[in-house]
C-alpha cells in the first residue's frame, strides 16, 4: 500500500495565498510559528507514521512549489515520493487527478485530500476498518453527522448600502461570478443610460444592451441578442421591468443574475418570478433567483418618493400574508413553511416598526433586506405564499376592474393589508398596520387612491376569483357585498378618514 495525494487544484478561493503556491502547501497554523507547516507536511507525517514508506502526489496548480520541495520532503518524512502530473488541473476536477494516479491505484493506497487538514487518527481508523473483502473505506467527519440539512437558492453576494454600485465590477470579479468581465447588462432607456455612462469606465469588457418595457416578446428578445455573445453572467440594472426582463433572459440562456435594482417598489427585487405581459394580459414565470444583488441607497433615493413608499407597503403586506397562510393550514392543513413564513413576516415586522423615514439610510436598509428576504422566503416556499394573501387577491381585483385607475402595486396591497387583518379580527394589528402606512404617507383607505367606497368593496368581492385555489381570509368568510360594506364601513371608522 503506497500513500496518495490529490493536490493539483487552483485553490482560487484562498487566493492570494495561492497565487505563487498549490493550495496543499500553503503555510496552515499559527502565523508566528517558528516552523511553517503545510497540510502536505501534516499528511506526509500521518503517512510516515502509519508505516508507509511511499506516496504519489498528483500535482497540477503551481506544481513547480512541489517538485522544488520534494527531496526536502523525501529526507523529513523518510518517504519515496512520486509526482504525477495533471495537465488539466486548472479546468477539470479532482476526479480526473484521481484518474491521473490510476497506476498507482493497483496495489492498493490510502488517499487524502491536498487541502484536508486531518490528524494520523483519520488514518489509523481507516487501517483498523480494513477485512471482510470491504473494497473502500470512507472516513467521514465528526462523531454526529447532520441528519437532514436544506438547501436553498440565494444570492452570493449582497451589498446594500450608499455607493454600493461603485464597487460593482470589482465585487463580481472578487466573487468570480464574472473573472472575465464579459457582462450583458440590460438597462433602460432613461434613468438606466445615465447610470451607463457611470459605469460603463469600469466595465470595459460589459456590452449593454437597451431594454424597452416588461413583456414577454421583449425578453424573448433580449435573450436572443444576448446568446450570440460570450458572456459570464447577464446583470439587470433599472426598475421592475427591467429586472423581470433580465431574470427572463438570464434563465433563457442559462446565466446567472446580477440584480442592480435603481428603485424598491415591490418585492420582485429577489423573487425566483419574472411577471411579464403577455398576450393573454400578464403571466408569471418561475425564473432562478438572482446570484448576486446590489442596491446603492443613493441611487435609490434618487427614484421618486411613490417607489419607496410602494415597497413599504408591500413589505407591510407579508404581515397579513402569512397570517392567511396560516388560516390556511389550520382550516385546510396546508402545508406551511414555517422557515420561509418567518423570513416574509420579520421582514413586514422589521420594516412596520423601523422609527426611521423614506430618506434615512437606516430604514431603506431595513427596507431593501426586507424586500430582499421576502423573495427568499418565496424560493423556500416554491410559491408567493409569504408574501401574497387577501392582500394581494384585493390587489389583483383593482388592477383587472379599474385598469386604468390603479394605484401603485405597493399602495394597493398596503391597504389590502390593513383591511384584510381587520377582516381576520385582529383589530390591533390592522391600527398597527395603518398607523405605519399613514406615518410613510401611504393610503389607509380606497378614496385616497382615488375609488370610491362602492368600487372598493366591487373589488374586494370579486377579489377570490383573481386566484382560484388560494385560500385567505376572503374565502374563508365568503362574505356578501353587504357583509363587506358593513366591515369596510367598521374598518373605515376605524382607521380614520383623511383629513
Ligand atoms: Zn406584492
Amino acid at each position: 500500500m503506497i500513500g496518495l495525494v490529490l493536490a493539483a487544484g487552483a485553490g482560487r478561493r484562498l487566493r492570494p495565498y495561492t497565487d505563487t503556491l498549490p493550495k496543499a502547501l500553503v503555510p496552515v497554523g499559527a502565523q508566528d510559528a517558528p516552523e511553517a507547516v503545510s497540510v502536505l507536511d501534516l499528511t506526509l507525517g500521518n503517512f510516515a507514521e502509519i508505516g508507509l514508506t511511499e506516496v504519489a502526489v498528483i500535482v497540477g496548480y503551481r506544481k513547480e512549489a512541489v517538485y522544488a520541495r520534494r527531496a526536502e520532503f523525501e529526507e523529513k518524512y523518510g518517504l519515496k515520493l512520486t509526482l504525477i502530473d495533471n495537465d488539466k488541473a486548472e479546468e477539470w476536477n479532482n476526479a480526473y487527478s484521481l484518474w491521473c494516479g490510476r497506476d498507482a491505484l493497483k496495489d492498493g493506497v490510502i488517499l487524502a485530500n491536498g487541502d484536508t487538514v486531518h490528524p494520523v487518527s483519520v488514518e489509523k481508523t481507516l487501517l483498523a476498518a480494513r477485512g471482510d473483502g470491504k473494497k473502500i473505506i470512507l472516513a467521514l467527519a465528526g462523531d454526529r453527522m447532520p441528519v437532514l440539512t436544506r438547501l436553498f437558492p440565494s444570492p452570493i453576494v449582497m451589498d446594500i448600502r450608499a455607493g454600493a454600485l461603485d464597487d460593482l465590477a470589482g465585487v463580481l470579479a472578487d466573487q468570480r461570478i464574472s473573472d472575465s468581465g464579459r457582462l450583458a447588462v440590460a438597462v433602460s432607456r432613461g434613468y438606466g443610460a445615465q447610470l451607463r455612462e457611470r459605469l460603463a469606465p469600469s466595465l470595459p469588457a460589459a456590452t449593454w444592451f437597451e431594454v424597452g418595457g416588461g413583456t414577454l416578446d421583449e425578453a424573448v428578445d433580449l435573450a436572443d441578442r444576448m446568446k450570440s455573445g460570450d458572456f459570464d453572467a447577464v446583470v439587470g440594472i433599472g426598475g421592475g421591468k427591467i429586472i423581470d426582463c433580465a431574470k427572463y433572459s438570464a434563465a433563457r440562456i442559462g446565466l446567472p443574475l446580477v440584480v442592480v435594482p435603481t428603485n424598491l417598489s415591490h418585492d420582485g427585487i429577489c423573487s425566483p418570478v419574472s411577471n411579464l405581459d403577455n398576450d393573454a394580459g400578464r403571466g408569471s414565470y418561475g425564473v432562478p433567483a438572482p446570484i448576486a444583488l446590489f442596491i446603492d441607497l443613493d441611487v435609490i433615493r434618487e427614484a421618486p418618493l411613490r417607489f419607496v413608499r410602494s415597497g413599504i407597503g408591500d413589505a407591510l403586506s407579508n404581515i397579513s400574508a402569512v397570517a392567511d397562510w396560516e388560516l390556511d393550514h389550520r382550516v385546510n392543513g396546508e402545508k406551511i413553511d414555517g422557515l420561509a413564513a418567518a423570513m416574509a413576516r420579520q421582514a413586514g415586522e422589521a420594516v412596520l416598526r423601523h422609527p426611521g423615514g423614506c430618506g434615512d439610510d437606516g430604514f431603506l436598509t431595513v427596507l431593501s433586506e426586507g424586500l430582499v428576504l421576502t423573495g427568499i422566503a418565496m424560493s423556500i416556499a416554491g410559491h408567493t405564499r409569504p408574501s401574497s394573501g387577501a392582500c394581494h387577491e384585493i390587489s389583483h381585483a383593482l388592477d383587472l376592474l379599474y385598469p386604468r385607475r390603479a394605484a401603485a402595486h405597493g399602495e394597493q396591497v398596503g391597504l389590502g393589508a390593513a383591511f384584510a387583518t381587520y377582516l381576520r379580527g385582529d383589530h390591533d394589528g390592522s391600527r398597527l398596520i395603518v398607523e405605519g402606512l399613514r406615518r410613510h404617507g401611504l393610503p389607509v383607505v380606497a378614496e385616497e387612491i382615488g375609488f370610491s367606497d362602492e368600487e372598493f368593496v366591487r373589488a374586494v368581492a370579486f377579489a377570490p376569483e383573481t386566484r382560484p385555489g388560494r385560500y385567505t381570509i376572503l374565502e374563508h368568510l365568503g362574505l356578501s357585498a353587504e357583509g363587506i360594506t358593513e366591515a369596510y364601513a367598521g374598518y373605515v371608522a376605524a382607521a380614520g378618514r383623511p383629513v
